[in-house]
C-alpha cells in the first residue's frame, strides 16, 4: 500500500518479546528495564492474525525482532505458521545468535528464509564488555549453524560509534568476508535524542524510502520508529491499526519517546 509521501509499504517487522539474554550497552542499563506484563504481550493467535491481514494488506517481507526473539517459549511454532501465509515473499528474524545453534535447523524448516545476527567486534573480552554477559563462542558457532541449516542471506549487523573503519568493524568485515557473510553497519541510534543515520548495506534509515511499519510485542502498531505515534490492534482491530499507522506515516523520523529499542525491536 503507498502512504501519502507515494512510499509503498510492504515491510512489517514484528517483536514477539521485549525480554533478551543480552544487555548490550547501547541498548538497555545493566539493571536491564522493567519487563511487560505478561498479559500484555500479543499471544501466538493474535501476532498470526495480524501478520495475515497485514499481507493481506500488501505487506510481503516479516522480519521477527525483540528483545531477543529466540528467547520466546514455542517461537518455531509461531514461525511455522506465519510461514505459510500465501503472498509472504520475505521471511526474516534478527537475533543475538546465542541460541541458533540449538534452533537453526528448526528454524529454516519451519519456513524462516534468512537471518541478521548482531555482531560488534571479534574481540572475546570486548564482545562480553558490550553485550554485559555475552560469550562470542556462542554466537560464532550459532552463525555456524545458521549457514549449516541453509538460512541464506546471512547479514551481519554491526553497530558502529561513526565509522566503518573503526578497530572492531574492519575485524568483523573481515570475519565476514572469509565467511561469505554480508556486513551493515548500524550506527549507534539515540531515540530521544532523535539521532539516526541510514544502515550502510541496508536500507533502514532512509526515510524517503521507507517501507516499513513495526508492531511492539503488546500490540502497537508504531508507523515509524522515530515518532511516538501508535495504533493499538487489541482496541482497534489488525486492519484499522495498519491502515491509520500507513495513512498516518510520517514523511521522516524525529524522536521516540516511548519506547526502548528493546520493546520495539530496532
Ligand atoms: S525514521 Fe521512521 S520514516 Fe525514517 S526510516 Fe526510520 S522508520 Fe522509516
Amino acid at each position: 500500500m503507498l502512504d501519502k509521501y507515494n512510499r509503498n509499504i510492504n515491510y512489517l517487522r514484528i517483536s514477539v518479546t521485549d525480554r533478551c539474554n543480552f544487555r548490550c550497552v547501547y541498548c538497555m542499563p545493566e539493571e536491564g528495564v522493567p519487563l511487560m506484563k505478561h498479559e500484555d504481550i500479543l499471544n501466538f493467535d493474535e501476532i498470526f492474525e495480524i501478520a495475515q491481514t497485514a499481507v493481506g494488506l500488501g505487506i510481503e517481507k516479516i522480519r521477527i525482532t525483540g528483545g531477543e526473539p529466540l528467547v520466546r517459549r514455542n517461537i518455531i511454532e509461531l514461525i511455522s505458521r506465519i510461514a505459510k501465509i500465501p503472498g509472504l515473499k520475505d521471511f526474516g528474524m534478527t537475533t543475538n545468535g546465542v541460541y541458533l545453534s540449538k534452533y537453526a535447523q528448526e528454524l529454516f524448516d519451519a519456513g524462516l528464509q534468512r537471518v541478521n545476527i548482531s555482531l560488534d567486534t571479534m574481540n572475546p573480552e570486548k564482545f562480553n564488555k558490550i553485550t554485559r554477559v555475552g560469550n562470542i563462542d556462542e554466537v560464532l558457532k550459532g552463525i555456524e549453524a545458521a549457514k549449516n541449516a541453509g538460512l541464506n542471506p546471512i547479514k551481519i549487523n554491526c553497530v558502529i560509534e561513526k565509522s566503518e573503519n573503526e578497530t572492531d568493524a574492519v575485524e568483523v568485515a573481515k570475519y565476514c568476508k572469509e565467511n561469505g557473510l554480508q556486513i551493515r553497519y548500524i550506527r549507534e541510534m539515540d531515540l530521544e535524542k532523535g539521532y539516526f543515520w541510514q544502515v550502510k548495506g541496508g536500507e533502514g534509515g532512509a526515510c524517503n524510502i521507507c517501507n516499513r511499519l513495526r508492531l511492539t510485542s503488546d500490540g502497537k502498531i508504531r508507523p515509524c520508529l522515530f515518532s511516538d505515534l501508535e495504533y493499538d490492534v487489541r482496541k482497534l482491530g489488525a486492519e484499522k491499526a495498519i491502515l491509520l499507522a500507513i495513512g498516518e506515516k510520517p514523511e521522516r523520523g524525529t524522536i521516540n519517546n516511548t519506547n526502548k529499542f528493546n520493546n520495539i525491536g530496532g
